[in-house]
């Protein structure tokens, strides 16, 4: 049983989440494994393990493998391994080791003394290779790459045998213990397992298992030139580890004859099953490594972990907190059928979080300075503010008034159209927590624009509680002009302007997709006093404004940068709410 079906969004259609069932449902990985316990396959153990290739940052998707693999291991009193998937000494590097370490860590998860590396089992996969050699399982094939690939065969046609498919065993041994030494170039051998030219899975089509490559290894050096493939390496290093469920995405469904073949024929142990789930997809983004580097090295980005991304640093730095992507992959659940998850959900989750713990503050973007001409010169007064309607716990605090405030540009019209109930010439608005105040006078520059407004207060409408009754229609945030500090505020949009980014016109590719106001810088902005010590990514809302989060990266006391998490339009919300009619 899955629940993730409504969570998706098919071509077309509109469909969403029912969030009261969405956790009542266990998924078919967790049901499979409750089944091994309760008839005492593996000894009733669980081991699971989640494998990066250290060739790119974590994304969100990689957190949905993590928190099931990780999960499912805690829930049964297993042990998940962070096992680094480093066969490719091409295109791994250290940083990304120890950046995947943080993510997960930030993530909330734990795999104590289970670190390894499928590079520190290359002698062990060598010598599996060697049997399966000494078996006739195995042989050098010394054709070229494009050989191979031409007599693969397709679909609809099989694969033709390499003429070098029969050599002896004593031939293929000399041969491939002369590669691990050296003695040759690149792609002049490699040694392939010997299954079915004809099998109708062309994976089993004689796939290769061990090429040359002259290159250095992230932790091994040039010790080797021989590298194992994924598949072989990939169902022994879980063999060694005694894995009992290999939880992987969808794409490896056709490999997995292969994963047991090898198993079978080596006989092996332990034989974990694999068991293939459906990736997670999500609108306005991209979630393949390959992209994701690109978007990285030509600059499209600041870097890994610009917040833009969808990758756990970007994600972080945005301002979302662990718990969030935590509950985001439980309530969309585990299942066999591919889809898109609306990024309007993930957003629907955070802000439901954020309602709850963050801070309200009063910022203001676009300013627009606002005299009290009846305010005495001079004066200052504090006012009491709440600190989170949401939770009494937070208490309240002190907000200064003066004479000359900030309020937003586009809180004000001088020509106001229908239905504008925000501050206008003659209008009378409430200044959140403060006084009611009416614009007498609108003070422009040369060019014509408005740069100060003059307004009077009602010295009795303290607190900003009615005096008489009279009611105003439009309820302000506003800062004290002498009080506030200036900060950069960085707004961020989808990273690309289409929900799947790889729709294109043609002769383009994705990068035709990006959005061209994914990010706004805004400078001066006018910060209220009690944020000058909000630390890096501590959660608050910015009144009438949204979420936000001191920058982690590029903010200091000097210069002060905040993030926005995201908008406080719920998108989501309201289509639930449509939808239950
Ligand atoms: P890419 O194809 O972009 O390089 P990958 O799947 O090869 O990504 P790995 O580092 O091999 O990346 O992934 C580690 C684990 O995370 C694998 O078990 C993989 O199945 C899982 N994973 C990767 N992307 C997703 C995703 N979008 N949704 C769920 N699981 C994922
Ligand atoms: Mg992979």
């Amino acid at each position: 049983m899955s629940c993730d079906g409504n969570f998706m969004k098919k071509s077309g259609e509109e469909s969403h989440p029912d969030l009261t069932k969405a956790k009542i449902c266990q998924d078919f990985i967790r049901a499979i494994v409750a089944e091994d316990i309760a008839s005492g396959k593996h000894g009733g153990k669980v081991v699971t393990r989640f494998p990066p290739e250290p060739n790119g940052y974590l994304h969100i998707g990689h957190a949905k493998s993590i928190c099931l693999n990780f999960g499912i291991a805690k829930e049964n009193a297993g042990v998940c391994h962070l096992r680094f998937d480093d066969t490719n000494p091409c295109k791994e590097e250290e940083e990304y080791v120890q950046s995947i370490q943080d993510d997960v860590r930030w993530l909330g998860f734990d795999w104590k003394d289970k670190l390894f590396f499928a590079s520190d089992y290359f002698e062990p996969l060598y010598e599996y290779a060697v049997q399966l050699i000494k078996a006739g399982r195995a042989y050098v094939d010394s054709q070229s790459a494009e050989e191979i690939r031409i007599r693969r065969g397709t679909l609809t046609e099989a694969g033709q045998e390499s003429p070098y498919r029969n050599r002896s065993v004593d031939e293929n041994l000399d041969l491939f213990q002369r590669m691990r030494a050296g003695e040759f170039e690149e792609g002049q051998h490699v040694l392939r397992a010997k299954i079915d030219m004809a099998s109708s899975n062309i994976n089993m089509r004689d796939p290769t298992i061990f090429r040359i490559r002259k290159a250095s290894h992230h932790r091994t050096g040039t010790r080797w030139c021989v590298y194992p493939m994924y598949d072989f390496a990939h169902s022994l290093s879980d063999a060694i580890e005694g894995i009992t469920h290999s939880i992987c995405t969808l794409e490896f469904e056709n490999h997995r004859p292969l994963y047991d073949w090898f198993l079978n024929e080596l006989k092996t142990p332990c034989h974990p099953q694999q068991i293939e789930f459906a990736r997670m997809n999500l609108t306005y983004t991209v979630m393949s490594k390959r992209k994701l580097l690109e978007l990285v090295t030509g600059g499209y980005v600041q870097g890994w972990n610009d917040p833009r991304m969808p990758t756990l640093s970007g994600l972080r730095r945005r301002g979302y907190p662990p718990e969030v992507i935590r509950s985001f992959c439980e309530r969309i659940g585990v299942a066999k059928m591919e889809g898109t998850v609306d990024v309007s959900f993930l957003e629907h989750c955070l802000r439901e979080d954020l309602n709850k713990k963050a801070l309200r503050v009063f910022a203001v973007l676009r300013p627009l300075k606002v005299v009290i001409t009846n305010y005495p010169e001079g004066q200052t007064e504090e006012l009491e503010a709440v600190n989170n309607p949401e939770d009494p716990e937070a208490g309240t605090r002190r907000v200064l008034f003066s004479r000359v405030l900030y309020i937003e540009k586009d809180d004000f019209r001088e020509n106001p159209p229908p239905k504008f109930y925000r501050l206008s010439p003659g209008q009378e608005v409430r200044l959140r927590y403060a006084y009611f105040i009416t614009c007498q006078e609108v003070i422009k520059n040369e060019q014509g624009e408005v740069t100060e407004l003059r307004c009077t207060y009602d010295p009795a409408s303290k607190g900003g509680d009615s005096p008489d009754g009279r009611k105003v229609k439009a309820t302000l945030h506003w800062v004290s002009a002498e009080h506030a500090f200036d900060a950069e505020v960085r707004l961020y949009d989808h990273l690309f302007s289409k929900p799947d980014p790889s729709e294109t016109e043609e002769g383009q590719d994705y990068k035709s997709n990006l959005n061209p106001n994914s990010l706004e810088i805004l400078q001066n902005c006018k910060m209220e006093a009690s944020l000058r010590h909000a630390k890096a990514g501590a959660p608050y809302q910015f009144e009438r404004l949204g979420y936000f989060c001191v920058d982690p990266v590029d903010s200091s006391q000097e210069c002060p940068v905040f993030n926005r998490t995201v908008t406080l339009r719920d998108v989501w919300a309201k289509i639930e709410k449509a939808q239950k009619g």
